[in-house]
């Protein structure tokens, strides 16, 4: 099987109708790096920098900063990275940070996290804005941020990174030839207002680890229960498949770079809505490059039209028997 996957490394993700899949990774040290020529992926969908943080001691400064991510961007040679900034917080918590002034937080993931702590403590976020910017110097650089709940988040954010570039492009500094700046849907209310803010980004990311944990009010992280909501129900899947019409009505490239898109019969769903860039972990990438391969993904996208009109309690039965039939 390993030997199988590991063949697919040069093959190109097309479906069997013809639609090519772009399949990257998510990766957050420079040990993930070697995976993007393992794997064969098309770049790295999702740089999760809060790692560099997490494993510190203390605050990573930006020189050092700004050289993981010019070794990120070396390693990744033509394909595009996106960097994330950093998701810190919650349960993410930094030993040198002083996180909870005002006392332990009761619920850490829907506390002060990602970017609403880098918004508020905007130094940090200043630092990280230099490091990136000089690191992507002469080539595309392609920001995300995290957490985004209303579209003036989006703006601080992108306000705060323009704000630096130009303070290093005064110091004659090289710059990036283009920044390229997108939002994480993760929080479900960024969903009714994504009229406001599409014409705003470059494109959108949809971490679907919290969006679930969020719609369904569920951690993420509880084991019991792990099992219970599913990522093919119809509540996600038509959730989504608003969210790809409406971007895709905008014109603005949509990927999911949540776990989900990792799993074959998953991302066979995702795909059967539409989306066509995942972001997955480096180990998924050969079996998911199987599944598409063998996938026709008009006549999935009919059948998933059918199914979400009138659900089950999950689509994971007729997915399932659907890829069988198909040989998938
Ligand atoms: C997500 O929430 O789906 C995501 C990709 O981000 P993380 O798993 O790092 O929270
Ligand atoms: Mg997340």
């Amino acid at each position: 099987r390993r030997a199988a996957f590991a063949q697919l490394r040069g093959e190109v993700p097309v479906t069997s109708d013809g639609h090519r899949i772009t399949v990257m990774i998510n990766a957050g040290l420079r040990d993930d790096l070697a995976a993007l020529d393992l794997t064969g992926a098309d770049g790295i969908g999702l740089f999760r920098t809060e790692f560099q943080f997490l494993v510190s001691a203390t605050l990573p400064q930006r020189e050092a900063q700004r050289r993981l991510y010019k070794d990120v961007l070396e390693a990744a040679g033509d394909r595009p990275v996106t960097f994330r900034t950093v998701d810190i917080g919650g349960d993410k918590a930094l030993p040198y940070l002083n996180h909870d002034e005002d006392g332990e937080e009761e619920n850490p993931a829907m506390g002060w996290r990602a970017l609403r702590l880098a918004l508020d403590r905007d130094g940090l976020m200043k630092a990280q804005a230099r490091a990136l910017i000089e690191a992507g110097a002469g080539r595309t650089l392609n920001i995300m941020f995290p957490m985004v709940s209303e579209p003036w988040e989006f703006d601080a954010a992108r306000e705060l990174f323009e704000a630096q570039r130009a303070w290093l492009a005064a110091r004659g500094k090289k710059m990036p030839t283009e920044i390229r700046y997108g939002a994480m849907l993760e929080v479900p209310a960024l969903a009714e207002v994504l009229d406001i803010l599409l014409p705003k980004i470059d494109f959108l990311s949809i971490g679907t680890n919290d969006l679930t944990q969020f719609l369904f009010a569920a951690d993420r992280a509880h084991p019991k229960l792990a099992l219970r909501y599913d990522w093919l129900s119809p509540s996600i899947l038509r959730f989504l498949k608003r969210v790809v019409d409406q971007a895709r009505t905008a014109g603005v490239p949509v990927a999911v770079c949540g776990e989900m898109g990792g799993r074959p019969l998953e991302a066979m769903a995702l795909i059967g809505l539409g989306i066509d860039r995942l972001s997955i972990t480096p180990a998924a990438v050969g079996p998911i490059k199987a599944m598409v391969r063998s996938l026709d993904r008009a006549a999935l996208i009919d059948a998933m039209q059918t199914w979400l009109a009138e659900p089950g309690r999950s689509l994971r039965e007729p997915l399932t028997a659907w890829a069988v039939e198909h040989s998938i």
